[in-house]
């Protein structure tokens, strides 16, 4: 007898959103989760002690009213009311160990020739530094729009599809233009798995997938769980290991995805020893960070945060702390007494052409009781994922 009618590997928004759609047709959704905390990169480091309610984002930082799906199972758990707008800052350029204003970066003559650049423009098949360079201009593109690039995707851009990013979507003029909750967008994840109908099992590591008859067995280090479907929503390089065994053409093909690594340090410090004007972040120009979150787009009375999202590799973590206080002009030892808290993120690192890849990845799941989502499809946004869960939800039920 199986354990429940769909089984779901991590529980970061791909799968507690495919869990979501699951549970809202009636069925029973089980989610294994390696950690005791949900939400994957939704990461809200909550402090506690003398930081009380203080919180920052070590992973996704920013949701907005573009986020149509997600905000459709916010909705369904009766929780859009928890939404919080974001104070709206600027976000500022780190180049040459200053702050600058990004129309200060820019090269005007260059640009001015943009918007005719744009007409007809198409996206597909092109890699951001192919379809922004011709558009913005080499110069500009150098100075400002790479690295701004860079700082949103947390890796070198250039060969990401261009179509991957700033996907054009409705806005819902109903809610906050860009919004955290308390306590961080992790609260989202913690609101769906909390959900009637969804089951996480935390502290879960799926170690390996086996078929028996008509069902999927997965196996952890003291447990075995099966079901008639089964969606694996763990990073790329995750499934393609866990499906090497019982899908080894998918797992080949999967393993063909690269992982981009992110060094993440976050610091908390009081209000009182900062001159930093307010902003929403800073994206390194030549530095060994791709860029810096604020906490201040949520501002709380008596502290200040910012988690610093390093390129991998490239200093050590006194390096990383040096940097740090640099940045926020503290002085050398000045972060003694902040609060720190580190994370390695990973991210897929997609390429041009991505959708021919995924084209081949859903013809081998195709007439499978097995869907894949996640953020190595159309996008790494948070919508991408959900948009993603939603589309394998509808073939699973086709599939029957
Ligand atoms: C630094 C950073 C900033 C970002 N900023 C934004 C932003 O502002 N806005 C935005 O829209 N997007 C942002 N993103 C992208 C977005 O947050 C992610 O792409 C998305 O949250 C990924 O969700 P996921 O569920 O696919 O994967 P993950 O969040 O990686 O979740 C996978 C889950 O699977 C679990 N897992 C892994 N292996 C196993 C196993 N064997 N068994 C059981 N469980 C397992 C993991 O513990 C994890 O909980 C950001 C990402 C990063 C890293």
């Amino acid at each position: 007898m199986a354990d429940c009618d769909l089984l779901v590997i991590g529980a970061g928004i791909s799968g507690l959103s495919m869990a979501h759609y699951a549970a809202a047709a009636g069925l029973d959704a089980w989610v294994l989760e390696q950690d005791q905390r949900v939400g994957g990169c939704l990461h809200s480091q909550r402090f506690g002690g003398d930081l009380a309610d203080f919180w920052l984002e070590l992973g996704a930082h920013s949701s907005f009213n573009s986020y149509g799906q997600l905000l459709a199972i916010l909705e369904a758990a009766q929780a859009l009311d928890r939404l919080q707008p974001r104070v709206r800052l600027p976000f500022r350029l780190f180049a040459g160990g200053a702050i600058h204003s990004i129309p200060s970066q820019l090269h005007w003559i260059e640009l001015l020739g943009a918007p005719l650049r744009l007409l007809g423009a198409s996206k597909t098949g092109c890699s951001v530094a192919d379809y922004y360079r011709r558009i913005v201009g080499r110069r500009n593109y150098a100075a400002v729009f790479a690295p701004a690039f860079d700082a949103v995707i947390c890796q070198p851009s250039g060969g990401f599809p261009a179509d991957g990013l700033f996907r054009p979507r409705p806005r819902r003029k109903d809610v906050p233009r860009g919004f955290t909750l308390a306590g961080g967008l992790q609260s989202m994840a913690e609101i769906i798995a909390a959900r009637p109908g969804i089951r996480v099992e935390r502290g879960q590591m799926a170690q390996a997938i086996d078929r028996d008859g008509g069902d999927f067995v997965v196996r952890t280090a003291d447990r075995r769980f099966t079901a008639p479907a089964l969606a694996l929503a763990v990073p790329v390089a995750v499934a393609a290991s866990l499906l090497q065994t019982a899908f080894p053409e998918l797992a080949q093909q999967l393993a063909q995805v690269s992982t981009a690594t992110v060094e993440s340090l976050g610091v908390a410090l009081p209000r009182s020893r900062l001159r930093l004007p307010p902003l929403a972040g800073l994206i390194g120009r030549d530095e060994a960070f791709y860029s810096v979150v604020s906490r201040d787009t949520a501002p709380d009375p008596a502290w200040r945060g910012f988690t610093f999202h390093f390129r991998p590799g490239v200093l050590d973590e006194a390096g990383q702390r040096a940097c740090i206080a640099r940045v926020l002009e503290l002085p050398v030892d000045g972060l003694k007494t902040a609060h720190v808290v580190s994370k390695t993120n990973r991210l897929p690192a997609l390429r041009a052409g991505h959708g021919q890849w995924i084209g081949a990845v859903d013809r081998l799941l195709a007439g499978q009781r097995l869907a894949l989502t996640g953020n190595y499809f159309a996008g790494v946004a948070i919508e991408d994922c959900v948009t993603r869960s939603l589309a394998e939800f509808i073939r699973l039920q086709r599939e029957g």
